[in-house]
């Protein structure tokens, strides 16, 4: 005699009991973006959500803005600037020159010298 049935009937009593968990889907908002390559990306945001304004093309690469008429890029506006170029607008050589000193100092402090 086959004990299937017992097994499958065990089995439907211990599914658990599940209330409706699913929740409504967020509202969501479509944003476009186009590249100066005439590249346009639609990314899907919720709709309470400030969308950026700049969005990396993902074929190019390239910024794109949501203005087809002006997708930024066109005129760059900050040339490629090497971590060095970053620091050197952020500290000036005297500062540099000071933070320099004071690692040394420390350092040479640690060595016991
Ligand atoms: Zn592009």
């Amino acid at each position: 005699m086959p004990s299937g049935n017992v097994i499958r009937g065990a089995r439907v009593g211990s599914a658990p009991v599940r209330p409706d968990e699913r929740h409504p889907p967020a509202p969501r908002q479509d944003v476009t973006y186009w590249c100066r390559n005439d590249h346009r990306t639609s990314i899907r945001i919720a709709a309470d959500a400030v969308a950026p304004p700049l969005w990396d093309c993902p074929r190019c690469g390239l910024p794109a803005g949501q203005d087809a008429q002006n997708p930024p890029g066109r005129a760059r506006a900050e040339p490629y600037k090497s971590h060095l170029a970053y620091v050197k607008e952020r500290r000036t050589a005297e500062e540099g020159e000071a933070l320099l000193a004071e690692a040394l100092d420390a350092l040479r402090r640690r060595r016991g010298e």
